[in-house]
């Protein structure tokens, strides 16, 4: 039992996802949690920190397209620290074709590359976010890894941009904006992202824009005051998504992540998009 504090981070057995852990372990007085889908690469992730002193680290299994296992996660942590006071959605994916990052960007999707993409990157997250929200805690913070590539700019329609910039867009209305784009997303005159690049567009805008929404949300339960939520993007990051194409290294894409998840209470961000611990327009 207790009160002890607790974050959690997905996808965290590597890249980004690991720095984080990494860089939090160290400002964060509680438990950190590296969630992983896979028991071994998560367990050996964690040991690896543990071993480098980062005694606060803690695994725990986690697929953010499993709900049940988010659901065990969620309840285990309920029961060890009654409450959780950091989440950071970190877990994503970008499906690769053959040949350079070029031929993919111009080769069109697979349905199922497009279905996979919005599973895990956008309903995967927004999962999380359903069952972890009635345990966060007053002054929780939550960060959720979009990208640069969602920006609007790549909708075709602006009917749909219209809808997702909406004050009153509700999460059901995102929900349904998405599951028509795994329905028609191929077809170029539905106005979507197009390209091999278009699914991961996509599943950003997505999360972005259900960040907007979730703060309102958070914003206006009043038995838990300044929850807090932002969107961001850590730069182009090398790591096994890219092919370590990426300039940054991953402590420089982890900065804005941990600096999100560690803001004190005042004037700060609150369902933004932020970049290089700038707010910045999408
Ligand atoms: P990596 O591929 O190195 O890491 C992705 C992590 O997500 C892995 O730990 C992977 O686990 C995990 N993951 C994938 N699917 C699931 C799932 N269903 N459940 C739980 N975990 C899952 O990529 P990055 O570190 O680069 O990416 C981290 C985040 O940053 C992503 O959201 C990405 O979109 C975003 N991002 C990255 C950029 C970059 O330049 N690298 C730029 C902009 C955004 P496993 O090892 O089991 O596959």
């Amino acid at each position: 039992g207790g009160q002890t504090a607790a974050a959690l981070v997905t996808g965290a057995n590597k890249g980004i996802g690991l720095e984080i852990v990494r860089q939090l372990s160290e400002k964060f007085s509680g438990t950190v949690y590296l969630t992983a889908r896979d028991e071994h690469r998560g367990q050996e992730a964690a040991k690896y920190l543990q071993h480098d002193g980062r005694k606060n680290v803690q695994f725990l299994r986690m697929d953010v397209t499993d709900k049940k296992s988010i659901e065990t996660a969620r309840d285990f942590i309920k029961k060890s620290h009654g409450g959780l006071d950091v989440l950071i959605n970190n877990a994503g994916i970008f499906v690769k074709t053959e040949g350079s990052m070029q031929d993919m960007m111009q080769r069109p999707p697979t349905p199922e590359a497009l279905a996979d993409t919005i599973a895990t990157n956008f309903t995967g997250l927004l999962d999380v976010c359903k069952v972890m929200f009635p345990i966060l805690r007053p002054h929780a913070r939550v960060v959720n890894v979009s990208s640069s590539l969602g920006t609007l700019a790549r909708m075709k329609s602006p009917e749909l941009t219209h809808k997702l910039t909406a004050e009153t867009l509700t999460v059901d209305e995102l929900e349904k904006i998405l599951a028509d784009y795994v329905k028609s997303g191929l077809d170029e005159k539905s106005g979507y992202p197009v390209g091999g690049f278009g699914p991961y567009a996509m599943s950003k805008i997505g999360v972005t824009a259900l960040t907007r929404v979730l703060q309102r949300d958070l914003a206006e339960d009043q038995s838990r005051p300044d929850m807090v939520i932002n969107a961001c993007c850590p730069g182009y990051v090398a790591t096994d998504l890219n092919n370590n194409m990426g300039h940054l290294t991953v402590k420089q894409g982890a900065d804005t992540p941990v600096y999100l998840a560690t803001l004190k209470d005042g004037d700060i961000p609150r369902g933004q998009f932020v970049k290089q611990r700038k707010v910045l327009n999408w």
